[in-house]
């Protein structure tokens, strides 16, 4: 395996960046580029990557703000859920593959937080996650554009049957480590705790 993740925490609201990157052909793709971007540009010019795309895990301001800046130094293409209402060149679905270097990234549709949320499956191995699931909770859903009915059903009928051994990697570093495991989250993780979705709804907060 030639691919690498670099995880670059950004911002005063604890959000995560990163960098994807094959280390053979140097090609990377910048998963939702925020604040200090002079963490990312130095990586790619001390490592001489080149960028491919830009990913949005959605599109709130703390994960797209860096977007321009990065693809006018770069020319990576921005890439989006089709939900988006944001900028954007490319749009994906679920089950859409992205091939950078040697890897493919599969995207996984995963509303609640937000209406284009997406997780990315890297080389059936690593899991970026977003705002959908955190270290230890998952994303708010009282925002606009959030539906914790969605929420549900991407917690539990996507990610909770997701393999234990996949490592994944949040939007922000919310929790007791910045990375974990599916294994790890579906144990000890308090919104993965089994519940009807009436059950998950009332602990939310929601009144039906
Ligand atoms: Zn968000």
């Amino acid at each position: 395996m030639t691919l690498k993740i670099e995880q670059i925490l950004v911002g005063r609201m604890a959000n995560f960046s990163y960098i994807l990157y094959d280390t053979e052909t140097l090609e990377s793709i910048i998963v939702d580029p925020s604040w200090d971007l002079e963490k990312i540009f130095d990586f790619l010019k001390i490592n001489k990557l080149s960028v491919k795309y830009i990913i949005n895990t959605h599109t709130h301001f703390d994960h797209i703000l860096g977007n321009d800046q990065i693809s006018l130094m770069t020319g990576a293409k921005v890439i989006q859920h089709q939900n988006s209402n944001e900028p954007h060149d490319i749009s994906v679905n679920n089950g859409n593959m992205i091939y950078f270097g040697k890897s493919k990234i599969q995207v996984v549709f995963t509303p609640g937080h937000s209406r284009d949320s997406i997780c990315l499956l890297i080389d059936d191995k690593y899991l970026i996650t977003g705002d959908t699931l955190f270290v230890g909770n998952c994303g708010r859903t009282d925002l606009p554009g959030s539906d914790a009915r969605q929420m549900y059903e991407s917690l539990f009928y996507t990610i909770i049957k997701m393999d234990d051994s996949l490592i994944i990697y949040p939007g922000h570093n919310y929790g007791s480590t910045p990375v974990s495991t599916i294994g790890y989250e579906k144990t000890n993780n308090f919104v993965l705790q089994e519940r009807t979705k009436d059950e998950f709804l009332e602990f939310m907060g929601i009144d039906d």
